[in-house]
């Protein structure tokens, strides 16, 4: 593994590893950096206009950064993780907002400035505020920016000018123009997130179809084979037998040409349900084409997995099917291999499908265990 660097390890402590938290941290931490530059700015204007009062500033300054210090603190303690506003965007945008309006009154001459940091402001609410949130936070600016309009016309020794109106219709301008584009960005917001949701829905469609088989609800050959080679992995590991079954309905030709194919549909469908019916729920049955089916039985040894195989015979051969003009029965004839360590699973199914073979050749509807193949290490559950 590598080592972090020293830069690394610096931003893991600013910023947590953890990466929900540090996203978020980098946004407080951006909201903060930007409150300082515009601090430092009205202390210029402080410092070079005699009329603003300097020390009316510099509290200013410090309560301004000094509240998202303490939001940004609070951020990545974790602390607000739970909220539903982990960002604490909202109380974030009404105290800056809240400075802005502040800082109005303070610029004085200057004034002109705060429109352009309104608008950052209000551009941070495009991340995580809803459309509700959007027009509660503009109507907050309004009145925040009214009242700190308000107080420098009630403070200012000259009446309201040409210059004050140009500044008040700007920052009208500015929290208009915010707004609706805000609204606007979370409408095509709204719709991304739409279309996230059907496509994340098609793809679950398009999963379901490409890994089950339409008619009888199994899953099917190409899915079985990942699992298989999932469970050959885990008998590996845990030193647990693993036997294979291919399983094939005898005769099925002709319970097609006589009762036609519907009808040999439902009877796949019925045999499907019973060998599910018959096997336990961590047993897996896929259909591998046609009329042929291999059974996965983890954690299984031979013996149990030949009884089990024998119920699923019978079980077979006491079902019903309905056709037009009375019913019918069929029977199953299945192949059973032991997997081995060292050998693989399609070499295993091969050996199933020989004991099929065998078991078809020996007349149907019954079930063989495949021998063991020569000179083969031993099976999984004999090293245990
Ligand atoms: P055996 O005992 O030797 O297995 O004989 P069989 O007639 O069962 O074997 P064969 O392979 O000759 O025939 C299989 C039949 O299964 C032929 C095919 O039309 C039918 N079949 C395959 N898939 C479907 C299906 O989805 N629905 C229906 N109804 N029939 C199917
Ligand atoms: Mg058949
Ligand atoms: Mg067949």
């Amino acid at each position: 593994m590598r080592h972090p660097s020293r830069w690394q390890r610096l931003r893991d402590v600013i910023l947590s590893t953890e990466p929900r938290r540090r996203t978020l941290v980098s946004m407080a931490l951006l909201a903060l950096l930007l409150m300082t530059g515009s601090a430092g700015v009205m202390l210029l204007v402080a410092h070079a206009n005699v009329a603003v009062n300097a020390t009316a500033v510099q509290w200013w300054a410090a309560m301004s950064v000094g509240g998202l210090v303490v939001m940004t603190a609070f951020i990545r303690s974790g602390a607000t993780a739970r909220l539903r506003d982990p960002s604490l965007t909202i109380p974030q945008m009404v105290w800056t907002l809240t400075s802005g309006a502040v800082a109005y009154v303070l610029a004085g001459e200057a004034r002109g400035l705060v429109p352009s940091v309104l608008a950052m402001i209000l551009f941070f609410g495009t991340f995580g505020l809803t459309v509700a949130e959007v027009i509660g936070i503009g109507i907050y600016a309004l009145l925040a920016f009214a009242c700190a309009i308000g107080a420098t016309t009630r403070f200012s020794a000259n009446p309201f000018g040409y210059l004050d109106t140009a500044y008040a219709l700007m920052v009208a301008i500015v929290l208009g123009g915010c707004v609706a584009l805000n609204l606007r960005i979370q409408r095509i917001r709204a719709k991304l997130q739409q279309q996230r949701e059907a496509l994340a829905q098609a793809l679950d469609i398009n999963r379901e179809l490409a890994t089950r088989d339409e008619l009888t609800g199994l899953i099917n050959r190409r899915a079985m084979l990942d699992l298989m080679a999932l469970e050959h992995r885990r008998s590996l590991r845990n030193h647990r037998p693993l036997v294979l079954a291919q399983l094939d309905i005898d005769h099925f030709k002709p319970i097609n040409d006589q009762h036609g194919h519907a009808t040999g549909d439902r009877a796949l469908q019925a045999f499907a349900g019973t060998v599910r019916a018959t096997v336990r729920g961590t047993d897996v049955l896929a259909r591998w084409g046609g009329e042929e089916f291999v059974l996965m039985l983890a954690d299984t040894q031979l013996d149990d997995a030949r009884e089990l195989l024998e119920r699923i015979r019978l079980a077979v051969e006491r079902l019903e099917i309905p056709h037009a003009t009375g019913s019918f029965q069929m029977s199953v004839s299945a192949g059973l291999a032991l997997h081995l360590p060292g050998d693989t699973v399609e070499h295993t199914l091969e050996r199933a499908d020989q004991a099929l073979y065998t078991a078809k050749a020996l007349g149907r509807n019954r079930v063989v265990v495949a021998n063991r193949p020569a000179a083969t290490v031993p099976p999984l559950n004999a090293r245990a």
